[in-house]
C-alpha cells in the first residue's frame, strides 16, 4: 500500500547527519511507492536540501525562520505541525536521536496516532512490521501501527542508506511557517565532545572503562580512535571516576550504539553497559582480567593491559591504513 511518507532531515554544523539518509531509506520502504518528502528545518539551510535527493527523497521542503536556528521543542512542533496539516502524509519517519526523541512524541500527541520507536528494522515483505530492541537489546520484538499514520523513530547506524546518486534532483521547495511564543529559548550550546565524530553515528568507537585509571589514561585511546576515525565513548565506571565526561556514557542510562566497530578497554561488561552498546557489529574486548563479562558478548577477546595493547593496536593500523 503506497503512503505519502514525510521524513525529517536534522542538520547540525553546517551539514546534515546521516541519520537523515537512513530516514530516507526507510520511508522509502514505508512509502512502498509514495511519495517520500524531506523536511529540513532550520535557518540559513536551503544549501544543503539538494543531497537528500541524491539520497532518494522526492521532494524536499525547506522550512526556514530565524526561531528555528536552534532545536527547541515548542518551535519544532509548530513547524512539524504547520507542515503535517498541509501535506498530509500517511506516515513519517524521524531518527532516534536527541531531537527525534523529544519531537516525535510531542508531535504523536497531538495527532493522537501511534508511535514506534527505536526501530532497527522494517520488515516490508507482506504486513509492514518494524522491529525493535526491548529488554536493554535482549530481545527484539515486531511490532506494527494497525490504524492511522504510521509513526517511526529509527536508531542510527541500522537501517542503511541508499547509496548516493548525484544524476538524482529532486524539487525543493521553501515552506513558510509561524513560529511564536516560544517557551524555550536556547541562549548558548556548550559543546563537550572529545573529537570530531558523533558518538551515536560513529562507524568505530573505542571506548574506556575503570581500568584506563585516569582522565591521562584516556590518551591512548584516542589516539586508537583517531587512526581509525572513530570516536571515544566511555563506561559509567570512567565518567563517575571523573576521568571523562558524561557526554562519553555509553549504556542503559547513556547512549545507545551501533558502530561496525566498538573497542570496549578495562569495561567489565556491567548489564548496563551491554545495553548500550551489545548491537554492534563487531566487538573487541581488552581486558586483564580473562573472566570478565564483556568476553562473553565479545566477537573477538584480548587478554592484556590495555595500556599495551592499544598503543601497538595503534601502531599496527597506523601502518596498514596510512
Ligand atoms: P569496572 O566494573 O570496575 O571494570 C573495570 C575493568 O577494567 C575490570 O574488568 C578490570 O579487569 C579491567 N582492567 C583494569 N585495569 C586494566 C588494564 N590495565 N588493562 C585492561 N583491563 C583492565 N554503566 C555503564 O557503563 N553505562 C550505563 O549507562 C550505566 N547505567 C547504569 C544504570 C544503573 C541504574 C546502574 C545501577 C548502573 C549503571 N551502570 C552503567 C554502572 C554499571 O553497573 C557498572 O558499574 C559500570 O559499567 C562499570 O564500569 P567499568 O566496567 O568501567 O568498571
Amino acid at each position: 500500500m503506497a503512503r505519502k511518507t514525510l521524513v525529517l532531515a536534522e542538520a547540525r554544523d553546517g551539514g546534515l547527519r546521516h541519520v537523515s539518509y537512513e530516514a530516507i531509506a526507510a520511508g522509502k520502504k514505508v512509502a512502498d511507492g509514495g511519495e517520500v518528502v524531506a523536511v529540513l528545518c532550520g535557518d540559513n539551510i536551503a544549501s544543503l536540501a539538494q543531497s537528500l535527493g541524491h539520497y532518494g527523497a522526492d521532494r524536499i521542503l525547506t522550512v526556514e525562520n530565524e526561531n528555528l536556528k536552534n532545536y527547541t521543542p515548542d518551535g519544532y512542533k509548530q513547524a512539524m505541525m504547520q507542515v503535517i496539516d498541509s501535506e498530509k502524509p500517511e506516515a513519517i519517519v524521524m531518527g532516534h536521536t536527541a531531537i527525534g526523541k523529544d519531537l516525535s512524541a510531542g508531535i504523536a500527541s497531538r495527532l493522537n496516532c501511534g508511535l514506534i520507536s527505536d526501530v532497527t528494522g522494517i520488515d516490508a515483505d507482506g504486513e509492514l512490521a518494524f522491529i525493535r530492541p526491548v529488554y536493554a537489546g535482549k530481545a527484539f520484538e515486531k511490532k506494527r501501527i494497525k490504524d492511522g499514520i504510521v509513526f517511526i523513530t529509527i536508531r542510527p547506524n541500522n537501517i542503511e542508506a541508499l547509496e548516493k546518486d548525484e544524476s538524482k534532483e529532486a524539487v525543493v521547495n521553501a515552506f513558510d511557517v509561524v513560529v511564536k511564543d516560544l517557551r524555550t529559548i536556547v541562549k548558548d550550546i556548550v559543546k563537550k565532545t572529545t573529537s570530531g565524530v558523533d558518538l551515536s553515528e560513529a562507524k568505530v568507537i573505542v571506548s574506556g572503562g575503570r581500568g584506563v585509571k585516569s582522565a591521562e589514561g584516556f590518551e591512548p585511546l584516542k589516539e586508537l580512535a583517531d587512526v581509525l576515525g572513530g570516536a571515544v565513548g566511555a563506561s559509567r565506571g570512567a565518567c563517575d571516576a571523573g576521568y571523562c565526561d558524561y557526554s562519553m556514557q555509553i549504556g542503559q542510562t547513556g547512549k545507545v550504539v551501533t558502530p561496525d566497530l566498538y573497542i570496549a578497554c578495562g569495561i567489565s561488561g556491567a548489564i548496563q553497559h551491554l545495553a548500550g552498546m551489545s548491537n554492534s557489529k563487531v566487538i573487541v574486548a581488552i581486558n586483564k582480567d580473562p573472566e570478565a563479562n564483556i568476553f562473553n558478548v565479545a566477537d573477538y577477546g584480548i587478554v592484556g593491559d590495555l595500556f599495551e595493547v592499544v598503543p601497538l593496536l595503534t601502531k599496527y593500523f597506523k601502518e596498514v591504513l596510512q
